[in-house]
């Protein structure tokens, strides 16, 4: 038998999910060699501090604080540092020395995924990230070689676990946001300080990356317009639960047709993109409204396959380190077989659209005055704006204190544009019968 080559490895961090891609690097050596012709050497392992207790035993002689020296003498760098520096710097080294880079620092490729990518194209090897988005659930491959034959047309993904969570509290045990958010800060779902998750950011990195390999075009974070979960309240949750919806917060990344059209251009991604992350109402019957806890799903429609559903674990140490090492054997192979591999195409070069581009339906929540004609001037406005109503349904309140009867008025739209939407609601705010609009938000999958 000939003697198998041996790929130097160099790990970059060695916590949540570096300690697993380690432990699986040397307890399943045998296997990942045969897998990818070649025996995976672990070369070493940097980190901050080499005497922190670590979740798995690891030879203590791996560890260094020295990543620059290892990062020179390797075929392979797995980066799961995190952060911008200097992951950054020694990606890049890594990528100039000829090395194939495996990193899950989706904040990272949100903002600098076009500099790293332009040097693995030069140096002819692979950038891989498959664990930047939605942890173990493989489907940035899915989307850059199995569907490179056909037009995604919409990608929907739940791909924040922590947000999924306290929605998911919020929806079945009807608690308000902030003790959801305790009760998930208590079971380690959520971070003691949880804006990145809260406020969409961390899924707004996800976005752009689903956007750019779904429309072959590279769209960063400014891109995407993000808002967060934290406005969302126990009544709204109740008022959509009663009307036969859940709320998710979505990243979306969905090609808009030219204005007056239905079907849009020859080119990939349409007349633009619309990428945005925003709490989104879904029938329950939608297979996204089906993934509950910290779970993680991808929906995607596409011209030719229709619609696809990927589900599964979004984070953990293990879940991600699955997607990790997929990559690194993909990475190894082409070392062992020459040649880079494609890693992304960008030739669809849509503009990204502003949130005012949107497209979608809407559900709105109004207290209005209990009075004659109220539903027909309210209907009238609507119309008047270009914004037609599916569904309006009334709910009487009597003060019992004051006996004065007022109505709770909820409407779902059809598919109408941001800005006709904000007219609309700005129009109805001036209305005399109105007292207040309670909520304003957005409907997919209708
Ligand atoms: P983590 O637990 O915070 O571990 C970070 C590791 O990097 C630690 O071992 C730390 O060393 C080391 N490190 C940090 N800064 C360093 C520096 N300047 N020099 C040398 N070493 C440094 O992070 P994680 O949860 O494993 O996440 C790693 C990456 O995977 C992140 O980009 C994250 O977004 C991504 N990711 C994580 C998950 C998940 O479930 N956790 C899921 C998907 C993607 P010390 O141990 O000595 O402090």
């Amino acid at each position: 038998m000939t003697e198998l080559r041996t790929l130097k490895v160099a790990l970059l961090g060695c916590g949540n999910v570096g300690a697993q891609v380690a432990r699986i690097l040397i307890e399943d050596a045998d296997t990942l060699a045969a897998r990818t012709g070649a025996k995976l050497e672990l070369s070493g392992i940097a980190v901050r501090n080499v005497h922190t207790k670590r979740d798995v035993d690891l030879p203590q002689e791996l560890l260094t604080t020295d990543a620059d020296t290892l990062v020179k003498d390797a075929d392979l760098v797995i980066e799961l540092m995190g952060g911008i520096e200097p992951a950054r710097t020694l990606i890049l080294s890594a990528l100039r020395n000829g090395a194939c880079v495996v990193t899950g620092n989706k904040a990272l490729l949100a903002q600098d995924g076009p500099i790293l990518h332009e040097e693995a194209d030069k140096a002819g090897v692979q950038l891989s990230y498959e664990a930047a988005v939605a942890g173990a659930i493989p489907i940035l491959r899915p989307i850059r070689d199995s569907l490179a034959g056909d037009r995604i047309t919409r990608v929907l993904g739940i791909v924040n676990g922590t947000t999924n969570f306290i929605l998911d509290q919020m929806d079945t045990t009807g608690a308000q946001f902030a003790d959801a958010l305790a009760e998930a800060q208590r079971l380690g779902y959520a971070e003691a300080d949880p804006t990145a998750d809260v406020e969409g950011h961390d899924a707004a990195a996800k976005a752009a990356i689903l956007a750019s390999l779904s429309f072959h075009t590279r769209f960063a974070l400014e891109n995407v317009h993000c808002e967060g979960i934290s406005s969302v309240t126990a009544a709204d949750i109740a008022a959509a639960k009663d009307a036969g919806f859940v709320i998710k917060l979505l990243a979306i990344a969905e090609k808009l047709p030219a204005a007056g059209t239905d079907t849009g251009t020859e080119a990939d991604g349409g007349d633009g993109v619309s990428v945005r992350v925003h709490p989104t109402l879904l029938p329950r019957e939608h297979p996204l409204a089906a993934v509950h806890g910290a779970f993680n799903a991808v929906f995607i429609e596409a011209e030719n396959a229709g619609e696809l559903m990927f589900y599964g674990q979004g984070a953990g140490g293990t879940p991600t380190a699955s997607a990790v090492l997929g990559d690194l054997v993909s990475a190894a192979r082409s070392l062992v077989l020459g040649g880079p591999g494609r890693t992304e195409t960008t030739t669809g070069h849509v503009p990204a659209l502003p949130i005012d581009a949107a497209v979608t339906s809407y559900y709105i929540g109004l207290d209005v005055a209990d009075q004659p004609g109220v539903l027909a001037r309210i209907a009238q406005l609507f119309a008047e704006h270009g914004v037609s109503i599916e569904i309006m349904r009334q709910t009487i309140h009597r003060d019992a204190e004051s006996n004065v009867e007022s109505a709770e008025l909820r409407i779902v739209t059809h598919r109408a544009s941001e800005a006709a939407l904000a007219a609309t609601v700005e129009a109805v705010k001036g209305l005399d019968v109105i007292n207040s609009v309670t909520s304003v938000l957005r409907v997919e999958g209708v």
